[in-house]
């Protein structure tokens, strides 16, 4: 590791006005810093500040949660969490981790993809001119909308924030509140993570708070290791009818996915048939080799599983 600079502010006030990168949890910026392929020159600490690690509160009907919580704080919340948080929440990682990690530092966790934990690969998102993804190690990267790079966003907590339509809160940010939806798009567009004023908290608006929502994942692994693919859905019923489904899906794209197509097929059904929306998103999928064949079948089978779970809690909390 190279040696940096390490500024520990005693509050919000004094952390604005510091220079550098800022460090939450530490577990994705620490993990880079150690293998060499990251090398700031100066870290401010921020996992500390008691200003933005505040549990979740409810004002006027909306859910705001402090930035630098950690993602265990989300487990005791006394305030009541939509189930699809709390389910990503409990399949993140390790209790130990997820003890430390913080929820924004999650979701701007770097890219998934084995070629970019070695500083000494060359590749097209190190600025090299080529990828060795794509004659190499490929079978779990992305599989809907591949750009050149095919490293996938794998946070647990993007797909079902963006599917409850949550935002950031910069602060000093020129537009304080950021759909999560957007910056993910930002960043599909630069190409590398949007640079980013301190955010102090997620904001969920009150119509997110209705309805039901569910995360579904499936692993090598129960822990330890990342998702091979999951899903989150948001569903609003009037009486049996789905009035507004979101459907979004992790570890399957350089950003979360959204499933239109599923969406579209479900939107006004009064018995709705989740096996066959599923299916719909085989045709989306755009896959380099047919090793990928396997994450497409995993992709459907979370979209389905988490389309079924979304919908009971619907039904429960009519
Ligand atoms: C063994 C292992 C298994 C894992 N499994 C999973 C998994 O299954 N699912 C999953 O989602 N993740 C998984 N992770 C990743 C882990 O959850 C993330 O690394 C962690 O959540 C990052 O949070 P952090 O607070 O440590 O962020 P940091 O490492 O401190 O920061 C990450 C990035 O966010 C920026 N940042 C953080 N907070 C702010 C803020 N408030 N304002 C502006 N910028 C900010 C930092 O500058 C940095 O660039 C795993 C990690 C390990 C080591
Ligand atoms: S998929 Fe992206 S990160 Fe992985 S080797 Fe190719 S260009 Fe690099």
């Amino acid at each position: 590791m190279k040696a940096f600079q390490y500024g520990r502010p005693k509050n919000l006030a004094e952390a604005t006005k510091l220079r550098g990168t800022y460090k939450a949890g530490g577990i994705d910026l620490l993990t880079r810093m150690k293998r060499g392929t990251l090398a700031p020159k100066s870290l401010i600490e921020i996992g500390t500040l008691q200003e933005i690690s505040f549990a979740p509160y409810l004002k006027n009907g909306d859910l705001w949660i402090g930035a630098a919580l950690p993602l265990a704080g989300l487990l005791e919340a006394k305030q009541k969490i939509p189930s699809g948080i709390l389910q990503a929440v409990a399949g993140t990682a390790t209790p130990q981790i997820r003890n430390t990690a913080t929820l924004v530092g999650n979701l701007l966790q770097e890219k998934r993809c084995v070629y970019l934990c070695d500083p000494e690969i060359s590749c097209l998102a190190r600025g090299g001119d080529h990828c060795p993804a794509r004659e190499g190690h490929h079978a779990d990267l992305a599989i809907f909308e591949p750009a050149a790079c095919l490293a996938t966003q794998s946070s647990n907590l993007a797909p079902i924030l963006c599917a409850l339509d949550a935002k950031f809160v910069e602060i000093k940010g020129k537009n304080p509140l950021i759909p999560l939806r957007a910056y993910y798009q930002a960043w599909r567009k630069g190409g590398s993570r949007p640079s980013t004023p301190l955010i102090h908290s997620v904001f969920l608006p009150k119509e997110s708070l209705r309805g039901g929502s569910a995360h579904h994942e499936i692993r090598v692994k129960q822990s330890f290791d990342w998702a091979i693919a999951t899903a989150a859905a948001h569903i609003l019923l009037e009486g049996d009818t789905i009035q507004k489904v979101a459907l979004w899906l992790g570890s399957v794209s350089d950003i979360p996915y959204r499933a239109r197509v599923v969406e579209q097929a479900l939107q006004g059904s009064s018995s709705p048939n989740f096996k066959a929306s599923a299916k719909l998103l085989s045709q989306k999928a755009s896959l380099h080799s047919p090793s990928q064949e396997w994450k497409r079948r995993m992709a459907i089978l979370c979209a389905e599983k988490a389309l079924q779970k979304a919908y009971a809690n619907a039904k429960e909390n009519r």
